[in-house]
This record gives C-alpha cells, sequence and structure tokens, in this order.
C-alpha cells in the first residue's frame, strides 16, 4: 500500500518517517530508522563530554522539566552528542500537551 498525498515523509540525518505532527518549525515523525517516535531536527548537545550518570542525561531533558513541566526523554542517539527527543504519547495525552511541548521547543532551541 502507498502512502497517501496527505501524508508526508520527513527525513533528517539517517531519520526518516512519516510526519505525525508538526509545530514552530520541528516535526514529530514515526521514525522507521529507530522505532520511535521523536522530533526532528534537534540540535547537537552543547555540552562538553556525555553523562555518566543514568539519572542525569541531558540538561535540556531538565531545562523542558524545570521550567515547562513538561516529562519527555532526551537521549543521546545513536551518540552523543546527537540526541533526539522521544515523543511517548499514551491515552492521558491531549493535543494540548503537544502544544504546550511545541511552545517550550521553540522557546528553548
Ligand atoms: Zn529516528
Amino acid at each position: 500500500m502507498g502512502i497517501a498525498a496527505a501524508e508526508t515523509v520527513i527525513a533528517w540525518q539517517s531519520h526518516e518517517g512519516l510526519r505525525i505532527s508538526q509545530a514552530a518549525g520541528l516535526d514529530v515523525i514515526d521514525c522507521a530508522m529507530c522505532g520511535f517516535r521523536h522530533v526532528v531536527p534537534l540540535p547537537d548537545s552543547r555540552a562538553e563530554s556525555a553523562s555518566a550518570s543514568p539519572l542525569y542525561i541531558d540538561e535540556f531533558q531538565d531545562r523542558l522539566l524545570f521550567k515547562h513541566n513538561i516529562e519527555v526523554p532526551v537521549i543521546p542517539w545513536p551518540r552523543f552528542p546527537k540526541r533526539l527527543l522521544r515523543v511517548c504519547a499514551q491515552l492521558y495525552n491531549s493535543t494540548s500537551d503537544y502544544e504546550k511541548l511545541a511552545s517550550a521547543l521553540k522557546a528553548e532551541l
């Protein structure tokens, strides 16, 4: 089965997949390469080295949590300093949650 005309495939570096959502110049894709739904493009980490702690992975994840009250994993992928923001959608999430994330990304990136 082919892709419907309304669906758009987004490619970023080696990540590629159907666009699920779009806001603030960012796309959420269903990535065929890594299997995650994530935001692209996400700039490389500005940290000097990868975190050694499993409890602290990326400063950007803390900024989203403490400044915007948004809990979303930002993980090194495929390796530091490349990273991705993994969208973990659940039934209790609403469109306004993703709009809030888009606004936070626009403010922080
Ligand atoms: Zn990916």
